[in-house]
């Protein structure tokens, strides 16, 4: 196999939630404002997204979308510049130009914005798209009917419980991570300069990651575990930093877009 590298990785800077910090961690108290971030990646053989964060509505009016409850609950905080495809634009690319879509998994914060490429080859972890149709009932309301059926008839491709090398190069590894939700999935991206695991919900904080905290509603505490030691180890033998997507010290310790990786 001959080895490769991604071209240019940009965290997009998209909308903020604030949420009661114990709902990310037990023990912790008080409000944590976290970020919600997509990855865009470019790599010679495609445009590779990683997640799409909420819905762009949601920014014009959460309530509407959400319901009063669980939209005070989520505290979003965005402007019309932090929608992806704002963002997208931004950088010079058309929605169109984006090839492969890779979703952490289905939660609402993380899938939003998949109606907006209907066109493009979508990833999504084992069991994950029957899991969101039919959640167990801890994390239900994290899955939206109304969301998921804009998207039911995408090009999709199930991981199918391993890693997927997904142009064959090595450099970028769609990583099987489950338990957060059955088709959890992480991400490895190989650049020229340095190598980062895009965690997803695999883990939540950088202090769940030290203390191998699990989430307070993770679909399967177990697996979960599993896939964060997994996370761990990887971080020690490809040599990678690891950034965990909801976490806001990772965030303003790595450059966002416009800066990017290369
Ligand atoms: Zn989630």
């Amino acid at each position: 196999m001959s080895l490769g590298f991604a071209r240019r990785m940009w965290a997009l800077d998209c909308p903020s939630l604030t949420v009661d910090a114990t709902t990310l961690m037990y023990g912790l108290s008080g409000m944590l404002t976290i970020p919600m971030p997509s990855f865009l990646i470019e790599h010679p053989k495609g445009l590779v997204l990683f997640d799409t964060g909420i819905a762009p509505e949601a920014i014009d009016d959460p309530v509407a979308l959400y319901g009063q409850e669980l939209a005070d609950g989520l505290g979003i905080t965005g402007g019309e510049d932090q929608k992806l495809d704002r963002q997208i634009e931004a950088l010079g690319y058309k929605l169109e130009d984006v090839t492969h879509v890779i979703t952490s998994h289905l939660h609402f914060d993380h899938s939003g914005a998949l109606h907006q490429f209907p066109d493009a080859k979508h990833y999504v972890g084992a069991g994950e798209l029957p899991f969101a149709h039919w959640p167990a009932p801890i994390g239900a309301f994290c899955y939206m009917p109304d969301q998921l059926a804009r998207i039911r008839n995408f090009d999709w491709h199930e991981v199918p419980g391993i890693d997927v090398d997904l142009f064959g190069d090595g450099s970028l590894v769609i990583l099987y991570m489950p338990g957060h939700t059955p088709g959890e999935l992480s991400l490895k991206v190989r650049l020229a300069s340095r190598t980062f695991i895009l965690t997803g919900d695999a883990v939540h904080l950088r202090a769940a990651l030290e203390q191998e905290y699990h989430f307070p509603i993770d679909w399967d505490t177990r697996e979960a575990l599993v896939s964060l030691r997994r996370i761990k180890r990887l971080q020690e033998s490809e040599d990678a930093s690891v950034w965990i997507t909801h976490d806001p010290d990772d965030w303003a310790e790595y450059k966002h877009a416009p800066a990017c990786f290369e």
